[in-house]
């Protein structure tokens, strides 16, 4: 007999199926032996009766929570008194005649019927595994592949093609401290882990693709707060030929179709999305991540606008010069003449662009730089010597000095998306796999020393003690 989803057995009165899962809860009443058994799709009701079979109950006397079973037998109505309006499969119960235990289980350390917000986040990340099985974690993974997949398949139907581009890689300025990876064959260099593919899509606009995005995981070695994680993943576009407002508009539809699609509870307050300067925000609201719901108690208002008109340059501790966003932006067109002639810094604003959804920023972008000698400009602003600017800078500007056409884009924070969406406190509880407060993945037990022979591989002397379990 093939399998049956648990979700499929609600229309399934009379007939006899063979189900597999999970013992949720599991009820001695005297004779009659309860279980809830779930499997992906959802919760069911087993009763196994000795009446109906020896053998079952006897097997179902072993049977604890987490167990993993397999079981046959006929989908009856429940007894009135027992219906379960709350599940879809409120009205069935499965009368058991076969049960065989597929695996078993030990005491689970933490409750799963939960929501789980009530449990140290100790035990749930060194469980992650079984914290997952939790309803409310389920279905904000399964949320988050369905936004992904409908953002891919939308930006494929536009003529996008999802290219990926190299994790070890060299530093690209996001405003971060880069991760390091030493190079075994090439003693004492690095790779950088990308702070995000932001050179990489740029090179493919001069590589003539013309359309990029990619769900692109990016790392940024900083203190990790709540909305924030040492790897966290980007929707990341790159377009050619195009303006601000070919960018802004792909975006806004994008994020509309999303909403309406597949969170039709969801209410957008306003569209167009409001735009507002800057200046404008800081000086009405204080922040440039606006929270602009009229109704902050509503859990399905989505407030998203436009942030425009940043300035490009800030001073640093030391009163030099450093880009707000991104280096590889270009200025306003208005303002290209005071950069190439590095004159009123301040007053020099970005074509940059940030969309803010109930409070956070959840994207951000901008048009490029397609003129080497501006992007060298904004490196000398920032009293960068030729010299650095060629190491660091020389196969951008080389690049953009072939043809490079003008181009522009933008990268979302999708694990935020994804939280507010889901209406989550922070983007741990949206990823799969996500890192402590503390950057430490307590599963894997990770970071961990490395053992001697990999370092001097490595060509690398640490001065800690940790010793390797090795
Ligand atoms: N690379 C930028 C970022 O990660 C996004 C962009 O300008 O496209 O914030």
């Amino acid at each position: 007999m093939n399998r049956t989803l648990i979700i499929d057995t609600a229309g399934l009165e009379g007939q006899t199926v063979l189900l597999k899962g999970w013992v949720a809860v599991r009820r001695d009443h005297g004779k009659l032996i309860f279980f809830d058994l779930r499997d992906r799709s959802g919760l069911l009701q087993l009763v196994v009766n000795p009446k109906v079979s020896a053998e079952a109950h006897a097997a179902a006397q072993e049977v604890r929570n987490e167990f993993v079973i397999e079981v046959e037998g006929k989908i009856n109505p429940r007894m009135e008194n027992q219906i379960n309006e709350s599940l879809p499969t409120g009205k069935v119960e499965l009368e058991v005649t076969d049960l065989k235990i597929l695996n078993k289980s030990e005491p689970i350390p933490m409750a799963l019927d939960t929501d789980g917000y009530e449990i140290g986040e100790d035990v749930r990340m060194k469980y992650r595994y079984l914290d997952l099985r939790r309803d409310r974690l389920k279905k904000n993974i399964l949320s988050r592949h369905r936004i992904i997949k409908h953002i891919r398949d939308y930006l494929d139907a536009e003529g996008f093609a999802e290219i990926e581009t190299p994790i070890l890689t060299k530093s690209t300025p996001e405003g971060a401290r880069d991760y390091l990876v030493p190079s075994r064959l090439q003693p004492g260099t690095f790779y950088a882990l990308p702070q995000s593919p932001q050179q990489y899509k740029q090179l493919l606009m001069v590589a003539g693709l013309e359309k990029y995005f990619q769900i692109a995981r990016c790392f940024r070695d900083e203190d990790t707060r709540g909305d924030r994680q040492p790897e966290f993943t980007q929707l990341d576009i790159e377009m050619s030929f195009v303006e601000r407002e070919d960018v802004i508009e792909l975006n806004e539809k994008l994020l509309i179709d999303i909403v309406t699609k597949l969170y039709p509870e969801k209410k957008i307050q306003e569209t167009p999305f409001p735009r507002l300067s800057y200046k404008e925000a800081m000086e009405k609201y204080g922040t440039d991540r606006l929270d602009l719901r009229m109704d902050k108690n509503d859990p399905n208002l989505l407030a998203f606008c436009w942030v425009i008109d940043f300035p490009f340059f800030e001073k640093t501790e030391d009163g030099g010069w450093t880009f707000t966003h991104n280096p590889f932006s270009a200025p306003k067109p208005e303002h290209m003449k005071d950069l190439m002639e590095k004159k009123n810094i301040g007053e020099i604003l970005t074509t940059q662009y940030d969309v803010a959804l109930n409070g956070f920023e959840i994207g951000g972008g901008s048009i490029r730089n397609h003129n080497p000698e501006a992007l060298k400009a904004v490196f000398q602003i920032m009293g960068f010597e030729d010299e650095r600017i060629q190491a660091n800078f020389g196969h951008m500007l080389e690049a953009l000095g072939f043809g490079a056409p003008p181009h522009g884009g933008i990268a979302w924070g999708l694990d935020r998306f994804v939280t507010i969406i889901n209406n989550e406190p922070n983007i741990r509880e949206v990823i799969a796999f996500p890192k402590t407060g503390d950057g430490r993945d307590l599963m894997m037990d990770s970071p961990s020393p490395a053992a001697p022979k990999q370092l001097k591989e490595l060509h690398i002397k640490t001065e800690t003690t940790k010793e390797s379990k090795e």
